[in-house]
C-alpha cells in the first residue's frame, strides 16, 4: 500500500485566493455567470474571505478587493513562470470585477 500523501484539504479565500486558515464565511445565493460563451454556476452558496478580504467586504471596498484578487492572481502566475498577455489580464480583470459584482448581489438575496 502507499502510503496516504493526499494533503490535508486546504481552505482558500474565495475572493484572493490565498490561504484562509482564519476564514470568515459568507452567505449569499447561488449564482451564475458568463465566462466567454459559457455560463458557469456557483452552487455553492458559502463563500470563505481571508481575514483581509473579509474586512475590505465589511467596509465595502470592493475596488480594492478587486485590486488585491487580481494582484495576487498576477503574482500566482508569475510565481508559475507564466507571464500572461495583455488580453489575459483584461478577461482576468472583468472576470473578478463581475463575480464580486455578483456576489454583492447574491449576498442580498439570502436575507
Ligand atoms: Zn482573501
Amino acid at each position: 500500500m502507499e502510503p496516504n500523501t493526499v494533503p490535508e484539504p486546504q481552505l482558500l479565500c474565495d475572493f484572493c485566493n490565498e490561504s484562509a486558515t482564519a476564514a470568515r464565511s459568507y452567505d449569499a445565493a447561488p449564482l451564475s455567470m458568463k465566462v466567454d460563451r459559457t455560463v458557469v454556476y456557483f452552487c455553492d452558496s458559502k463563500w470563505a474571505a481571508c481575514p483581509v478580504c473579509a474586512q475590505l467586504i465589511d467596509e465595502n471596498r470592493w475596488d480594492e478587493l478587486t485590486g488585491r484578487s487580481y494582484a495576487l492572481w498576477l503574482q500566482g502566475e508569475t510565481e508559475l513562470g507564466k507571464s500572461p498577455d495583455f488580453a489575459h489580464k483584461q478577461f482576468m480583470k472583468t472576470h473578478l470585477t463581475q463575480l464580486h459584482q455578483l456576489f454583492r448581489e447574491a449576498r442580498g438575496r439570502t436575507a
